[in-house]
C-alpha cells in the first residue's frame, strides 16, 4: 500500500515511558512526538526527547519533536479531603446551587460552596450574566455578582463532579491573560535546551504572541517553527485568524478549549476555514485532540471517530494528533495503528488526489514556481512515482505540499532542522541527503540509488526532481529535471 500522506502526532506521556512502547510507536509509523508541559518536569521532557532521539537513530526514521507550552490555562486550585467522597478531594455540584471562585481563599481550603482561583484579573473579567465553563463545560456557572474583585459568586447551571486543578474557560472568550507565562518562558529555555523542532503556543489571542515566542526562542539560539494553538473565540473571527496564521509556521485546530469558548456546534465549520485558511496562506496545519479518545480505555475506536480522522483527512488536514490516548492511555500503540489505517485508505479518494489550487495564480518567485511547477507536472504526467526537492529551508516541499495528489514528495536534506519541520508537512517524507558532488548528472545519480536503497523506486518510474545550484543556499530552487529510473541513470 502507498504511503501515508497524513502526519500521525502523538503525545508521550506515562504511558510511553514503559518498555517497548516507543519502539511501538515507531512501528506504527508516528511521525512527531508532543512533548506537553502541561504536565511533567523538565526533566522529565529531556528524558523522552533524548529516548526518540537514540530510536531515531536506532530506525533511520527522523521523528519530529514537538514542545507544547502549557500557556495560561485559568484554573481552580484544590479541594479539601471530602469525607462524602471516601476523603478524594472532589465535590458534588447540584443544579441551581451556589458556589463562589475566591482570590483570598486559601489554595486547598475548596469545598461544596467555594474554591480558590490564582488567576487574579478574572473577578474583574467577568459581571454578572458571565458563563463560565469548568472542566472543558461539563460543569457550567453563571456569574451573579462579584465582590470587590476578589470573589465571584455563581449559580451551578450544570452541575457535577469537580475536582482539584480543573481548567476555566469563559464563553465567549475576551479574558486578556498574556499567551505565555513566566513557567512559559522557562519552558521555552528547556525547549531551546532540547533543540526541539516545533513550539506551541497555547491560547495566542494575536499575531504579536507568537511573535514574543519567537523571539524568546531565538535569544535562547533555537529557530524551532512555532505553531500557533487556536484556542480562544477571539483567534477565529477576521481579520485576527488571518493574522495568527500568517505569523505561524504550523496552526493547530485546537478543539478541546476551542469548542469550550465557541460552543461544539461551532466546531466543524472553524475546522473546515482554518484548514482551509492556514493552507491557503501556506501553512500547515495540525487537527488535534479526542480524534481517538475512546481508545484511552478501548482497543479499538468508534465508528464516530474513524469518521472524525477521515474527515479531517478529506478536510485537507497536514496531520492528526492524539493526546492522552497516547499518553496515558491503555493502548497507545493500537490508537496510532488505527489513525495509519483509517488516513490510509481514506487518501485513496481520488477527490484529494488531484488540485486545482493556484492554477491561476502567478508567482514573483522562481523557486515558488518550479515547486508548483512539479506538482502540476506530477500530477498530470503518467509514471510520475516520485518528487525529491533537495531543500536547505524546507520552503520547496511546504508548497508543494499545499498542491493536493498522491504522489510523494521527498524532502532530502542534510538540515537536521529542516527534516525535523517537514515530519509534520502532509505527503512530505523527510530524507537525510548530503550531495557530495556539484555535478548535477553525478547527484540525480545519487538520489535515484538512495531511492533505490530504500525501495521506493524501480524501473521505469519517472521521478521529479527540484533542485538549486548545488552550493547549499536558501531559496535558491531553479530547475525541475525528470529522471527515468534504469535509463542510464545506474550500473
Ligand atoms: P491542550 O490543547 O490539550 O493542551 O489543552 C489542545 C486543545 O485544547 O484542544
Ligand atoms: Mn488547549
Amino acid at each position: 500500500m502507498a504511503l501515508r500522506r497524513t502526519k500521525i502526532l502523538a503525545t508521550l506521556g506515562p504511558a510511553t515511558d514503559k518498555p517497548g512502547v516507543l519502539e511501538g510507536l515507531f512501528a506504527a509509523g508516528v511521525d512527531a512526538v508532543r512533548l506537553n508541559f502541561s504536565h511533567g518536569t523538565a526533566e522529565d521532557h529531556i528524558n523522552r526527547a533524548n529516548a526518540v532521539r537514540e530510536m531515531s537513530k536506532k530506525t533511520g526514521r527522523r521523528v519530529g519533536i514537538l514542545a507544547d507550552l502549557q500557556g495560561p490555562k485559568i484554573r481552580i486550585e484544590r479541594f479539601k479531603p471530602n469525607a462524602k467522597e471516601n476523603g478524594a478531594e472532589k465535590v458534588w455540584l447540584h443544579n441551581g446551587q451556589d458556589f463562589a471562585l475566591d482570590i483570598n481563599l486559601d489554595y486547598t481550603a475548596g469545598d461544596e460552596t467555594q474554591v480558590a482561583i490564582s488567576y487574579e484579573p478574572l473577578p474583574k473579567e467577568v459581571k454578572a450574566g458571565s458563563r463560565l465553563l469548568l472542566d472543558d463545560g461539563r460543569v457550567v456557572l453563571d456569574v451573579v455578582n462579584v465582590e470587590e474583585n476578589l470573589r465571584i459568586n455563581c449559580t451551578v447551571v450544570v452541575g457535577g463532579y469537580l475536582s482539584n486543578k480543573k481548567g476555566i474557560n469563559l464563553l465567549g472568550g475576551g479574558l486578556s491573560a498574556a499567551a505565555l507565562t513566566d513557567k512559559d518562558k522557562e519552558d521555552i529555555k528547556t525547549a531551546a535546551k532540547i533543540d526541539v523542532d516545533f513550539v506551541a503556543v497555547s491560547f495566542p489571542r494575536c499575531a504579536e504572541d507568537l511573535h514574543e515566542a519567537r523571539r524568546l526562542l531565538a535569544a535562547e539560539g533555537c529557530y524551532a517553527s512555532i505553531v500557533s494553538k487556536v484556542e480562544r473565540a477571539e483567534a477565529v473571527v477576521q481579520p485576527t485568524m488571518d493574522e495568527i496564521i500568517l505569523a505561524s509556521d504550523v496552526v493547530m485546530v485546537a478543539r478541546g478549549d476551542l469548542g469550550v469558548e465557541i460552543g461544539d456546534a461551532n466546531l466543524p465549520a472553524v475546522q473546515k476555514r482554518l484548514i482551509q485558511r492556514s493552507r491557503a496562506l501556506d501553512r500547515a496545519v495540525i487537527t488535534a485532540t479526542q480524534m481517538m479518545e475512546s481508545m484511552i480505555e478501548n482497543p479499538i475506536p468508534t465508528r464516530a471517530e474513524v469518521f472524525d480522522v477521515a474527515n479531517a483527512v478529506l478536510d485537507g488536514t497536514d496531520a492528526i494528533m492524539l493526546s492522552a490516548e497516547t499518553a496515558s492511555g491503555k493502548h497507545p500503540v493500537l490508537a496510532v495503528e488505527a489513525m495509519d489505517r483509517v488516513c490510509k485508505e481514506t487518501e485513496q479518494q481520488p477527490s484529494i488526489r488531484t488540485s486545482k489550487h493556484r492554477v491561476e495564480c502567478t508567482f514573483q518567485r522562481v523557486d515558488e514556481a518550479i515547486a508548483m511547477s512539479a506538482m502540476y507536472m506530477a500530477n498530470h504526467t503518467d509514471d510520475v512515482k516520485a518528487i525529491v526537492a533537495m531543500t536547505e529551508s524546507g520552503s520547496t516541499p511546504l508548497w508543494m505540499s499545499r498542491i493536493s495528489s498522491g504522489i510523494p514528495i521527498y524532502a532530502f536534506s542534510s538540515q537536521l532542522h529542516t527534516l525535523g519541520k517537514v515530519t509534520l508537512y502532509r505527503g512530505v517524507f523527510p530524507m537525510y541527503f548530503s550531495n557530495e558532488s556539484q555535478d548535477h548528472a553525478t547527484v540525480n545519480r545519487e538520489i535515484v540509488d538512495l531511492l533505490r536503497t530504500k525501495g521506493q523506486s524501480k524501473n521505469g518510474d519517472k521521478i521529479i526532481i527540484t533542485k538549486g545550484d548545488l552550493t547549499g543556499q536558501q531559496g535558491g530552487t531553479s530547475a525541475l529535471k525528470v529522471v527515468t529510473i534504469g535509463e542510464g541513470l545506474t550500473p
